[in-house]
C-alpha cells in the first residue's frame, strides 16, 4: 500500500508532541495529534501548581515559538520559570489554537494499541510496506482506528508512576491502602490542603518531585501546626541525595535539594533512610508502613514520589527495543542510565539513537527516557526535530543534532551510591556532615549507633516496634 499520503500519528499533546508536530507540518507531513486527555498539556495540569526549575527560555521550542510570534504572540519573561499552568496556559494552549494545528489535534483520544495493519508482530515478510494502524478509545467509550504513515509516541510517563514497594511492585497492601495514597505531587497548599493539614504523612522517594512535596508540607506546617512529615528514602541519606546546589547550571533546580537540606538539618522531618517499603497494613484509619526488618509509625497520608515508568503495553505488537534496566531505546540507555551517570550532561542524540527495529516508529519526550528521571524538555525538543527530519526522510538533518544541556553539578559515575561525594571536582562536604551521617537511623546498625549517643541535632526516631534490628531505641 502507499502510505506516503498518511498523515504522522503523534501520541500525546504535551509540550514534546505538540513540538514534534509543528516539526512535522515544517516539513510538510501532516500530523494526526491523539491526546487522552480532555486538554493539551493533560499530564502538565496535574501538576500545574508546580513550578518548573528551568526558566521560560528553556521551556519553549524554538520552531513552535517562532510560529506563535508571526501571529502577536509574546514570548513570556524568559528568566521567569513558569509553573506547569503557566507553560499550558500561555504556551501550549495559545500553540494549539493555531490555524495550522487545531484541525489536527484530538483531545479525549486515548491510543491503546499500536500495529502494523494486517501483520502481528511475528510476521515479518513484507510489515515495512503496510501502514501504522492505531487504536483509540473515546470519551465515550468507543473505539475508533487511523491509519499512518509513522508514529511517534510522545505520550510520556506522568501517567504511570512507580509504587511505594521497593521491588517495583506494589508493596502487600498498596492496592488496598489505595484512597490514602497520592501518587506524584499533591496540591498541598491548594486545593488537597484538608487532606494533609494536621495529618501525620509519610512521603517516599528522593528526587525533586519529593523536594517540592517536603517543601510545601514545610509550608502547611507554618500553617497547621500539627502536621507531621516522615520522609522515607531507599538509599542512604548522603550529600549526592540532595543534588548539586550551587554547582547545578539550572539555580532552581540547585536550590530544591539545598533547601531540603536545610530543613533536614533542622530537624523539620523524621527520617527513614535505606528503608525499603514492602508492606502496608491498615490499623484503624491509618497506615503502617514495613520493611522486612522495621516497622515507622502510624500515618494518615502517603504521598509516593518515586518517579514514573513509560507504558510499554501500547507498543507490544511492534518490534520495539529497549534497555532492559531503563526501559529507554538501547541506544540512549549507557547515556542516562541513573546507576551509571547522574550528570546533566546527555551527549547529543536525536532519531539515529532513537530510531527502533520496527522502521517510523520512534519513542520521544520523557517517556524516551524510560524509567530515568533526568528528561528535560531542551532534550525533548531537539529529539523532535531530528525525528520529524527522519520521518520526512532527511537523515542529513536528523543526524545533525545539537544540544547542551545545564549540568545538574552532581555528575558521578560511579554505583557506590553511599561513597556521597561528588566526582567532577564540585564536592560539597555535606559527606563529611555528622548530621548527615546520624539522621541515617533506617539501617538497624545506624539506629543503634544514631540513638545510643544522640548529639542534640538527632531528629526524632520514627521506628516502632522495631522487630529486628536490635535497635536501642525500642
Ligand atoms: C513535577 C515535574 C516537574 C518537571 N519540571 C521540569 C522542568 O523544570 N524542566 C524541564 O525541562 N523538565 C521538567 N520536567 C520533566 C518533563 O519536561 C515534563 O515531564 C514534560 O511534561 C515532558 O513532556 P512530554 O511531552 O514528554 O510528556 P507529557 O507532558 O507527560 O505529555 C504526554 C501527553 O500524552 C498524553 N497521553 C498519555 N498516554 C496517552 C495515550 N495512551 N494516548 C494518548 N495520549 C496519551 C498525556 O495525557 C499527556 O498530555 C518535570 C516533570 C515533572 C513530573
Amino acid at each position: 500500500m502507499d502510505t506516503s499520503n498518511l498523515p504522522v500519528a503523534v501520541i500525546g499533546a504535551g509540550p514534546v508532541g505538540l513540538a514534534a508536530a509543528v516539526h512535522l507540518l515544517e516539513r510538510q507531513e501532516t500530523p494526526l495529534i491523539l491526546e487522552a486527555g480532555t486538554s493539551v498539556g493533560a499530564s502538565m495540569l496535574s501538576w500545574g501548581h508546580v513550578r518548573l526549575f528551568t526558566p521560560w527560555k528553556y521551556a519553549t521550542d524554538k520552531s513552535a515559538a517562532a510560529l506563535l510570534q508571526a501571529t502577536g504572540w509574546e514570548h513570556p519573561s524568559p528568566e521567569e520559570h513558569p509553573t506547569g499552568a503557566d507553560l499550558v496556559n500561555q504556551y501550549l494552549r495559545p500553540l494549539a489554537s493555531l490555524p495550522e494545528l487545531r484541525d489536527h489535534i484530538h483531545v479525549n483520544a486515548r491510543v491503546t494499541a499500536i500495529a502494523r495493519a494486517g501483520f502481528d508482530k511475528m510476521k515479518t515478510t513484507g510489515r515495512e510496506q503496510a501502514p501504522f494502524i492505531l487504536t483509540v478509545t473515546t470519551s465515550d467509550g468507543d473505539e475508533v482506528q487511523y491509519l499512518a504513515k509513522a508514529v511517534i509516541d510522545a505520550s510520556g510517563t506522568y501517567t504511570k508512576p512507580n509504587p511505594l514497594g521497593a521491588n517495583g511492585t506494589p508493596a502487600l497492601g498498596e492496592a488496598k491502602a489505595a484512597n490514602q495514597i497520592f501518587y506524584g505531587i499533591p496540591n498541598i497548599l491548594g486545593h488537597d490542603r484538608e487532606r494533609y493539614a494536621n495529618k501525620t504523612v509519610l512521603v517516599a522517594g528522593s528526587g525533586a518531585s519529593a523536594f517540592n512535596v517536603l517543601l510545601d508540607l514545610t509550608k502547611l506546617i507554618q500553617q497547621a501546626p500539627e502536621t507531621k512529615v516522615i520522609w522515607v528514602i531507599r538509599r542512604a541519606l548522603t550529600g549526592r541525595v540532595f543534588g548539586g546546589g550551587e554547582a547545578d547550571e539550572l539555580p532552581e533546580r540547585g536550590s530544591l535539594g539545598q533547601r531540603v537540606r536545610n530543613l533536614v538539618e533542622q530537624g523539620t522531618f523524621q527520617i527513614a533512610s535505606e528503608f525499603k517499603a514492602t508492606r502496608i497494613q491498615r490499623v484503624g484509619n491509618q497506615l503502617e508502613v514495613s520493611s522486612d526488618t522495621q516497622t515507622l509509625a502510624l500515618v494518615d497520608e502517603i504521598i509516593v514520589t518515586t518517579g514514573f515508568r513509560p507504558d510499554v503495553s501500547l507498543f507490544s505488537e511492534l518490534h520495539v527495543s529497549l534497555d532492559a534496566a531503563v526501559e529507554s531505546p538501547v541506544a540512549l540507555a549507557s547515556m542516562i542510565d541513573p546507576n551509571l551517570h547522574s550528570c546533566g550532561t546527555v551527549p547529543p542524540h536525536g532519531a539515529e539513537e532513537l530510531k527502533q527495529p520496527e522502521p517510523d516508529f520512534y519513542i520521544v519526550g520523557s517517556k524516551s527516557y524510560g524509567r530515568a528521571p533526568t528528561f528535560l524538555l531542551l532534550t525533548g525538543y531537539e529529539q523532535a526535530r531530528s525525528v520529524a527530519a527522519a520521518v520526512a526522510g532527511d537523515w542529513e538533518a536528523a543526524r545533525q543534532v545539537q544540544l547542551v544541556l545545564p549540568e545538574t553539578g552532581v555528575c558521578c559515575t560511579t554505583r557506590d551510591d553511599s561513597v556521597g561525594i561528588s566526582c567532577c571536582g564540585t564536592a560539597s562536604p555535606v559527606q563529611q556532615s555528622p548530621v548527615i551521617q546520624l539522621i541515617d537511623i533506617a539501617a538497624p546498625q545506624s539506629v543503634a549507633a544514631s540513638c545510643c549517643g544522640t548529639p542534640a541535632a538527632v531528629v526524632e526516631p520514627v521506628l516502632q516496634g522495631n522487630t529486628n534490628s536490635g535497635s536501642c531505641c525500642g
